[in-house]
């Protein structure tokens, strides 16, 4: 070894050092950034409950110390973040929709030291709705907005209040059929596949086949006599409660209504094929709506069915596609069988 060789030593373990302290850095900056973008996640999830008002802090009570590091940093950056955008209240359901007299909690998320009695409620028009107590009321058909305030801050808040119509035993909210377990149709209904519903689904399939994709009617129109056999037929091979998961029973099932259709195969798989796929992401270009989709059962009713369709019409379709939402929620109606 020669005296180069001993001066290079230490300049590697220097080298070496450095290398281990630019690593210990990115690991940080790593730990840094996986915090953060927990911390977003956290306050997206917090905000899902509907108009949020600033930080949302229950979290703060765990025991666990990084979790509260984290916790505090959330609660720095939704302040700043807030008040530098001038916003103490952020609107996340961007919309409400009910109908008359239907009773609806003001979803707010308040935060610590706020109570309901800090906001204001002004309605854009007392005739069409009324707000007391964070409780919106819906008196007549209409639109209007709510502007909430909250200090020198306020949000505006869009409601939509429909008219629920019985006609012939058919009940439509907004012009649009519902027949779901609240709702059913009598026996008489009986219009036959509608040419709206079967020109919609032709054009459907004609721009799928562009594609290479093979979108056919499996299933179309069932009057109620055929929903009897249909319903009984699983009742007598499985029981009542599974035929209510996976059958209407008669008078209530959507294919009655002349909007509807199974596409192709009925199987649970049908969803992940790519008529499946194609079918979830541009079936509302056409009207339809997948009418019950997966992670909303308790509110459809029914299990998660990829391959069956309903018309609604493109405007209405495309409004529940873009914002997420089934038809119950849509129309703000139940379905729940009234002898349940
Ligand atoms: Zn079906």
């Amino acid at each position: 070894m020669d005296s180069n060789e001993r001066i290079k030593q230490p300049r590697k373990t220097v080298y070496i050092l450095l290398l281990i302290g630019v690593a210990l850095l990115l690991i940080f900056g790593v730990y840094l950034l996986v915090g953060r973008a927990n911390t977003k996640k956290n306050t997206l999830e917090a905000d899902a409950s509907g108009v949020a008002i600033s930080e949302d802090l229950e979290e703060a009570e765990t025991p666990n110390r990084s979790s509260q590091s984290v916790v505090k940093k959330k609660y720095q950056e939704s302040t700043d973040s807030l008040s530098s955008k001038n916003g103490t209240i952020r609107l996340t359901q961007p919309h409400i929709y009910l109908r008359i007299s239907h009773e609806q909690k003001l979803p707010l998320k308040l935060s610590a030291g706020v109570t309901i009695s800090d906001l204001t409620c002004k309605v854009g028009n007392t005739d069409i709705v009324d707000v007391t107590d964070g409780v919106i009321t819906g008196l007549e058909a209409g639109e209007c907005n709510i502007t909430i305030s909250y200090g020198s801050e306020s949000v505006q808040l869009p409601v939509t209040i429909r008219e629920l119509n019985v006609v012939d035993e058919c009940t439509y909210v907004d012009g649009i059929l519902i027949a779901n377990k609240s709702y059913g149709m009598p026996k008489e209904y009986n219009p036959g596949m509608l040419p709206v519903t079967a020109q919609a689904f032709a054009q459907l399939k004609a721009d799928a086949s562009v594609d290479g994709l093979n979108i056919y009617e499996g299933s179309g129109y069932r009057d109620y006599e055929f929903q009897v056999k249909c319903y009984e037929s699983i009742v007598s091979a499985y029981g009542k409660e599974y035929a209510d998961t996976y059958s209407a029973r008669p008078g209530y099932s959507e294919h009655q209504t002349g909007y509807t259709i199974d596409c192709n195969t009925i199987n649970d798989e049908f969803g992940e094929t790519d008529e499946g796929k194609w079918l979830a992401e541009n079936c509302h270009k056409y009207g339809f709506i997948i009418r019950y989709p997966k992670g909303k059962e308790n509110i459809t009713g029914y299990s998660y069915e990829s391959w069956h369709i309903r018309y609604v019409g493109v405007e209405d379709a495309t409004a529940m596609y873009e914002q997420g939402l089934t038809l119950e929620e849509y129309l703000d109606v139940d379905s729940v069988y009234r002898d349940e």
